[in-house]
């Protein structure tokens, strides 16, 4: 039988955590009464994570492992975990039980109930985070909220349960280096919140390190925005606005008789080529945002109700 639930773990050389999870997540998920799948992706561990993995599938047959050639990064993790999760609802969870698997008990409970398409997990305290972490993540998700739009749900992470309407919506953008924190508020499927306080991690360390965690915040901004692609553009504008300025400046001196011979018209060189340089760039910038904003398909709309689906059901009904 297919499984109704699929939980996705992305899992970074997580040794230590990986028999706490299991005893955690196992009673948790026998007791939900659906089918189930708990799908880790192996995210290429160096350590013994892999063996643990399978040793552990044995006499587990709803473990199911998928192990990805090379360390890939938590967000390629996720996707390859949408592309191979079967369920009609989809978690996705860290390894690490910061996000307290109980929690999978009341998504899907919201989930059913109110009929929605995404319940995200939302922190409602952090202190168990550092403080440079906290402060970090502030400064995120206020940027993000102003690059995506208001949906984004303030500190909600990666922790949330979607539908199979969703999983679907992702697997078919081509994009590449999406971020499932901003892609998925931004499709627009009606959700909820549930709230729950994130733990410490249980045992190892960080796997997100600042390598990581910048390239999620570059890969965030460049997903949602040109603004980079356009300083260019404002400094070329700014630049010729100031050697208009010098210009008339250099002109006044040599008027004056008080300049040195040649500072002129090195002046003007200098300032007018860097503006028309800097300007050219932004409109190289411009273009290469559209190429870029254009290979990644993004879906102009998706139609949340159509009255003739309605009347379809319907019919069986009508005609008995
Ligand atoms: N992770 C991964 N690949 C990576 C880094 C992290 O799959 O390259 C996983 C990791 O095993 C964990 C989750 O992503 O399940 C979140 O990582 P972590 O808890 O270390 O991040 P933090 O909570 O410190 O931000
Ligand atoms: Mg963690």
């Amino acid at each position: 039988m297919d499984p109704e639930l699929s939980v996705v773990v992305p899992m970074y050389d997580e040794e230590a955590v990986l028999p706490m999870f299991f005893e955690r997540m196992h009673p948790l998920l026998d007791s939900l009464g659906l089918p189930y799948e708990l799908l880790v992706v192996d995210d290429g561990s160096r350590d013994s994570t892999a063996a643990l993995l399978l040793e552990a599938a044995k006499d587990w047959p709803q473990l199911r492992v998928i192990r990805l050639l090379r360390n890939s990064g938590h967000q390629a993790a996720q996707s390859a975990g949408f592309r191979s999760a079967r369920g009609q609802y989809v978690v996705t969870i860290d390894a690490d039980l910061q996000d307290p698997p109980e929690t999978i008990a009341e998504f899907l409970h919201v989930m059913r109930e109110r009929d929605l398409d995404v319940v995200y997990g939302v922190r409602s305290d952090r202190s168990s985070d550092s403080w440079p972490k906290r402060t970090t993540a502030r400064l995120y998700y206020r940027l993000m909220c102003r690059l995506v739009g208001k949906q984004i749900p303030f500190d909600a992470g990666d922790f949330r349960m979607v539908s199979r309407r969703v999983v679907d919506a992702v697997n078919a953008l081509p994009e590449d280096g999406r971020v499932f924190r901003l892609v998925i508020p931004w499709l627009g499927f009606p959700s909820a919140e549930v709230t729950y306080i994130r733990a410490e991690r249980a045992a190892g360390s960080t796997k997100y390190n600042l390598t990581k965690m910048t390239r999620l915040a570059f890969d965030s901004v460049t997903a949602f925005s040109a603004a980079p692609l356009r300083l260019a553009t404002w400094l070329g504008l700014l630049g010729g606005l100031m050697s208009a300025l010098f210009v008339v400046g250099a002109l006044v001196i040599k008027l004056t008789g008080r300049g040195v011979p040649g500072w002129t018209s090195t002046v003007l060189a200098v300032s007018v080529i860097g503006a028309i340089q800097l300007l050219c760039l932004g409109l190289l910038g411009e273009y290469v945002a559209r190429l870029f904003q254009s290979s990644q398909r993004r879906p102009q709309f998706l139609v949340g109700y159509d009255s003739l689906e309605d009347q379809k059901r319907a019919e069986p009904v009508a005609t008995r």
